[in-house]
C-alpha cells in the first residue's frame, strides 16, 4: 500500500492556480461536482468560515446604524428596465425564469437596487424616513461569460448588499467615505486582507451610478481582484423608481442612494489565497471554524483519566467561546497532525499522561510551525492571547506583501515591466474622466491590463505627463492585471 501523503506540498508562489484548486477540494473548501458549470457546492468547512465573516460584518453594519431586510430573489422585468444603463449593464449576465407572471418576465436578482427601490418608493416619504440604511444578506445570480472560477468568480455568490438613502448628497458621499472605512475596518484589520480603495474612472463604473469605489486587492499570482464595491448611486437612476421626499420646507426632493456591496466568498478566495502557504490553508483564528484542535494519546491505564481531561479542556475552552474540536478517530497521529495543519487550524494541542502529570500542553501554532508550552489552568486565557497575535502576524504578513507590489512608474516600458511581473503600477494620467478612456483602452489592448482608478482615500497630486499620450497628468492611476 502507498503510503499517504504527509504534507501537502505545493509551491504557492510557483504554482498558486493549482495551489489553489488543490487546497479547496483537500480542506474540503468546495466540491465541483454539482454538474452546473459555475456554481460550486460550499463544505461545512469553507461555510462555516463563511458564517463567521457574515457575523463579523452584520454586526459592524448594525453598529453603523443599518437594519437588515430579506428581499425576494426574483426582480420583475419591469423594475429591471426603469433605469437603461443599468439593465444594459446587467443584461447580459441575467439569469431569466421560464416561469412568468402573467405577461411579465421574472429575473433572477444579480444585485437588488431595483427591488429596494420599489418598496423605498413606497417607504420613503418625509426627511423624518432619512438617512434610510437597510441591508440583506443574499446570494445573487450573475451568468458570467469570462471563466469562473470557484469562490473568485462563480455565477452564484454570497454576499451582502447596503442600499442607504440620504437627504443630501454630502451625508451620501459621507457614507461612501464610511464603506471605504468599514472595509477597512473588518476585511483588512480582522480578515486579513489589505486593499486599494479605488474611484473607478469614468468608463469603468457600475452601470447607474454617479462613482464608483472599488476594492482592489492582488492575489499571489499578480492579478487584481475587486474586493467590496460602493456605489454612489445617479439620481436619474432614484428617479426612475419615483423614490422622493418631502423636505424640512415642504419642498419635494429625490433622495442621494449608495450601495455597498462586500461578497464574502469573493473575500474567502483572498483570505485563502493571501494567508496559506505550501502546507495549506492558514485561516485567521477569528475565522476559523475550529480555532483549536485537541489530540488525545491514550495509554492503556490512563484511558478514562485522559477522556476526563479532554473532557474538562473542551468544557473550559468552549465556556470562553473558542471553537474546539477533539480528534478522537482511530487515524495515526502522522494523519491527523496533517490533516488539521492542511485545515488551517491555528492552534494543536497533544494531550496525553505525560501533560497531564507536568499540567502543561504544548501548542502546535500553524502560521509559524512552531510549538509553545502553556499550563493547562490558563488554557483558554493563553490561547486568546495567541489568538490574537496569531492574526496581527498575518495582517503584518499580508500588508507587506501588498506593500511591496505598488511601483511607480514614469514610462510605458516601465509600466510594461511592472505589469507583467505581477506587480501594480502606479503613473500619472491625463484624465480618469470620458477623455481619458482612449488610454484606458491602449492600457487594456496593449498591456493587458486595467486601469484601476484614482485614491479615493487620499487625493494624490501627479506633476507629470500621462505616459500613454504624453498629454498633462491630472490624476495618480493604478493599473494591474485581473481575471
Ligand atoms: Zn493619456
Amino acid at each position: 500500500m502507498a503510503k499517504k501523503k504527509t504534507t501537502f506540498n505545493i509551491s504557492k508562489t510557483d504554482n498558486y492556480s493549482e495551489w489553489y484548486s488543490e487546497i479547496l477540494n483537500k480542506a474540503e473548501v468546495t466540491d465541483l461536482r454539482y454538474g452546473v458549470k459555475g456554481f460550486v457546492v460550499i463544505r461545512p468547512w469553507g461555510a462555516r468560515t463563511i458564517d463567521k465573516m457574515y457575523k463579523i460584518y452584520e454586526s459592524a453594519l448594525r453598529c453603523t446604524g443599518h437594519e437588515t431586510a430579506i428581499f425576494p430573489a426574483v426582480i420583475p422585468e419591469k423594475n429591471l428596465k426603469r433605469e437603461s444603463s443599468h439593465v444594459e449593464g446587467f443584461a447580459p449576465e441575467v439569469f431569466w425564469l421560464d416561469k412568468q407572471q402573467g405577461d411579465e418576465k421574472l429575473a433572477l436578482r444579480p444585485t437588488s437596487e431595483t427591488a429596494f427601490y420599489e418598496m423605498y418608493n413606497l417607504w420613503i416619504r418625509s426627511y423624518r424616513d432619512l438617512p434610510m440604511k437597510l441591508y440583506q444578506r443574499a446570494n445573487v445570480f450573475r451568468n458570467e461569460t469570462k471563466a469562473t472560477r470557484p469562490l473568485i468568480r462563480s455565477r452564484e455568490f454570497q454576499w451582502i448588499e447596503t442600499h442607504d438613502a440620504f437627504a443630501t448628497k454630502k451625508d451620501a458621499e459621507a457614507q461612501v467615505q464610511d464603506d471605504i472605512k468599514m472595509t477597512d475596518e473588518v476585511m483588512h484589520k480582522i480578515f486579513g486582507v489589505p486593499f486599494l480603495p479605488m474611484k473607478r474612472p469614468e468608463w469603468d463604473k457600475f452601470p447607474g451610478a454617479v462613482y464608483t469605489v472599488g476594492s482592489d486587492s492582488i492575489m499571489p499570482d499578480g492579478k487584481i481582484i475587486q474586493l467590496p464595491s460602493t456605489h454612489l448611486i445617479s439620481p436619474n437612476f432614484v428617479k426612475a423608481f419615483d423614490v422622493k421626499f418631502v423636505d424640512e420646507k415642504e419642498r419635494e426632493k429625490t433622495p442621494w442612494l449608495t450601495c455597498y456591496g462586500p461578497c464574502m466568498s469573493r473575500i474567502l478566495s483572498s483570505i485563502i489565497s493571501i494567508h496559506g502557504d505550501d502546507n495549506g490553508l492558514i485561516l485567521p483564528y477569528t475565522l476559523a471554524p475550529y480555532q483549536v484542535v485537541v489530540i488525545p494519546f491514550y495509554s492503556e491505564k490512563s484511558e478514562k483519566k485522559i477522556n476526563d481531561a479532554v473532557h474538562d479542556l473542551k468544557a473550559n475552552l468552549l465556556n470562553e467561546y473558542i471553537d474546539v474540536k477533539v480528534d478522537n478517530s482511530d487515524k495515526r497521529p502522522g494523519e491527523k497532525f496533517f490533516q488539521w495543519e492542511m485545515k488551517g487550524v491555528p492552534f494543536r494541542i497533544e494531550l496525553g499522561e505525560k501533560e497531564l502529570e507536568s499540567g502543561e500542553v504544548t501548542v502546535f501554532i500553524r502560521d509559524i510551525r512552531e510549538k509553545v508550552s502553556v499550563k493547562i489552568d490558563n488554557l483558554a486565557e493563553e490561547i486568546k492571547n495567541l489568538g490574537a497575535e496569531y492574526d496581527a502576524r498575518l495582517l503584518a504578513r499580508a500588508d507587506k506583501f501588498f506593500e511591496g507590489r505598488i511601483i511607480d512608474c514614469k514610462d510605458k516600458a516601465a509600466i510594461k515591466k511592472v505589469l507583467n511581473s505581477g506587480k501594480i503600477a502606479r503613473f500619472d494620467f491625463c484624465s480618469a474622466e470620458a477623455e481619458g478612456e482612449s488610454c484606458g483602452e491602449f492600457v487594456e489592448k496593449e498591456l493587458q491590463a486595467r486601469v484601476m482608478g484614482t485614491r479615493a482615500d487620499l487625493d494624490e497630486k501627479s506633476f507629470g505627463k500621462c505616459p500613454i499620450c504624453g498629454k498633462k497628468a491630472s490624476v495618480v492611476v493604478y493599473a494591474g492585471k485581473s481575471y
